[in-house]
């Protein structure tokens, strides 16, 4: 049994500052858009519900109490209500700044403190994560988790999040058990910049293959391109859950290990990562050694869709398909509400001969992935993943775009439950193929 200690108040450790929170006039129109609230129903567990709580124990008339965290825990830092806010409340640092004190504050059941130091001593290490990738990749590949999948009683007796993450897990290749890049790919024909490629730790894992078609395209539009071996993991994914050293210390040595590379920029293609890269200024704002060099170095952040839509591209490209294809992009959170990046994504693929962008209803709602949500909070985010693949299959595109590694394997999983699959591309690939002048791979 957990003993359960309540203590009044925040830590002094960079609390959520009283003048954002004041900036909530409770108008309550960020209800709508919040997918924590559309699923729970309650206030607590809605933007200003979190905020009231925020306001109550600063102000010492509510104890930051395993329940009370609960309604932090259950937000997905999804940032749908920033943008709806007409008051211009600043949710992000609200949020961002409640889940290291939710961390360090509140014991938590022992079984989710030991999934979160397996998760957060994992994932964000791809020489960790390597590994022990080998046994599932074997269990894939033997049929072993078709053969469990049969057995959903059995299924029942696994802890949620464990059962959670087998369900998660994407089809893995030889390509996820290691894949050498050299340090430097020249551009093809002239040179047009020279910029450097964030690997991603999950990503370089789950789908490598985003990573090389990334590489392709980039290299295809005369960009020379850099790629540090040594890089790991951006931060995005302790930075999420408020485990703030662990992402400071990731930023840090992302930031020294680009340090003398003189690129033009630095390219991402994963939203949440390109999120927190871009905000690694705020991140180590109180690091008087770090704080200048980061904010330069995010100035040169840009997600791959916002850099190529920018640059233009310079290579021809052929149809997919001998008749139009139907996509559907699912716009990700932290590219639509993080960083605001809505239109480059549908500019470039309409430049795909035989392209037409159809629109879900709900786009900009959270399909529950929100980096390690799904395994943490499974049945919210599995509720938010049924409802954003059956709006996504409603506009009967042939296939799905996404940008995000956590979207794709949210979706996958999703998709998986039903009989006929919709593919599933990341933008690069798509561009990749065009590029290549080949043809999209047959469905089954
Ligand atoms: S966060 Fe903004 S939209 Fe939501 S209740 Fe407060 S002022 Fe209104
Ligand atoms: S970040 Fe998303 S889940 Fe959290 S309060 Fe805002 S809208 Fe709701």
């Amino acid at each position: 049994m957990t003993e359960i200690v309540k203590r009044p108040g925040f830590d002094q450790d960079s609390p959520p500052e009283p003048k954002l929170i004041d900036a909530c006039v409770h108008c309550g129109f960020c209800l709508a858009t919040c997918p924590s609230y559309r699923i729970i129903g309650k206030e607590t567990d809605s933007p200003r519900g979190r905020i009231y709580l925020m306001d109550g124990i600063h102000q010492g008339q509510a104890e930051l109490s395993p329940a009370i965290a609960g309604h932090f825990d259950s937000c997905l830092g999804c940032l749908a209500c920033v943008t709806t806010c007409p008051s211009g409340v600043e949710y992000d640092k609200l949020i961002a700044a409640m889940r290291p004190q939710v961390n360090r504050q509140v014991p938590r059941p022992w079984l989710d403190t030991v999934f979160r130091k397996l998760l957060f001593s994992t994932l964000p290490y791809p020489r960790r994560l390597r590994p022990l990738m080998f046994p599932v990749w074997l269990y894939q590949k033997i049929g072993l988790q078709q053969l469990w999948h049969r057995f959903p009683k059995l299924e029942q007796l696994l802890p949620k999040p464990l059962r959670a993450m087998e369900r998660l897990l994407p089809p893995l290749s030889q390509r996820s058990l290691g894949e050498d890049w050299p340090n430097l790919i020249p551009a093809q024909g002239k040179k047009r910049y020279r910029v450097g490629l964030i690997l991603g730790c999950v990503q370089r894992v789950f789908l490598p293959e985003v990573n090389a078609a990334t590489i392709r395209v980039l290299a295809a539009n005369g960009c020379e391109i850099v790629l540090p071996t040594n890089q790991g993991c951006c931060a995005a994914l302790p930075h999420h859950q408020g485990e703030e050293d662990q992402a400071r210390q990731l930023a840090r040595q992302m930031i020294d290990i680009y340090a003398d590379m003189e690129v033009d920029a630095v390219i991402i293609n994963a939203s949440g990562c390109g999120h927190t890269l871009k905000d690694y200024g705020h991140l180590l704002e109180n690091d008087p050694d770090y704080q200048d060099r980061a904010i330069a170095f995010a100035a040169k952040v840009k997600d791959v869709q916002e850099f190529l839509d920018d640059v233009g591209l310079v290579t021809p490209l052929s149809p997919l398909q001998d008749t139009p294809l139907s996509l559907v992009y699912q716009d990700a959170c932290h590219m639509i509400h993080g960083q605001k990046i809505t239109v480059q994504p549908r500019r470039l693929l309409r430049q795909i001969p035989g392209v037409q962008l159809r629109e879900p209803i709900d786009a900009a709602l959270c399909c529950g992935s929100a980096g390690i949500y799904n395994i943490l909070q499974p049945d919210v985010a599995e509720e938010l993943g049924k409802q954003k693949v059956k709006n996504l299959l409603q506009t009967q595109a042939q296939i799905i775009v996404s940008a995000n590694v956590g979207c794709t394997v949210q979706i996958q999983r999703h998709l998986g439950d039903r009989p006929s699959k919709t593919p599933i591309y990341h933008p690069m690939q798509l561009l990749d193929l065009s590029i290549k002048g080949e043809r999209l791979p047959a469905q089954s």
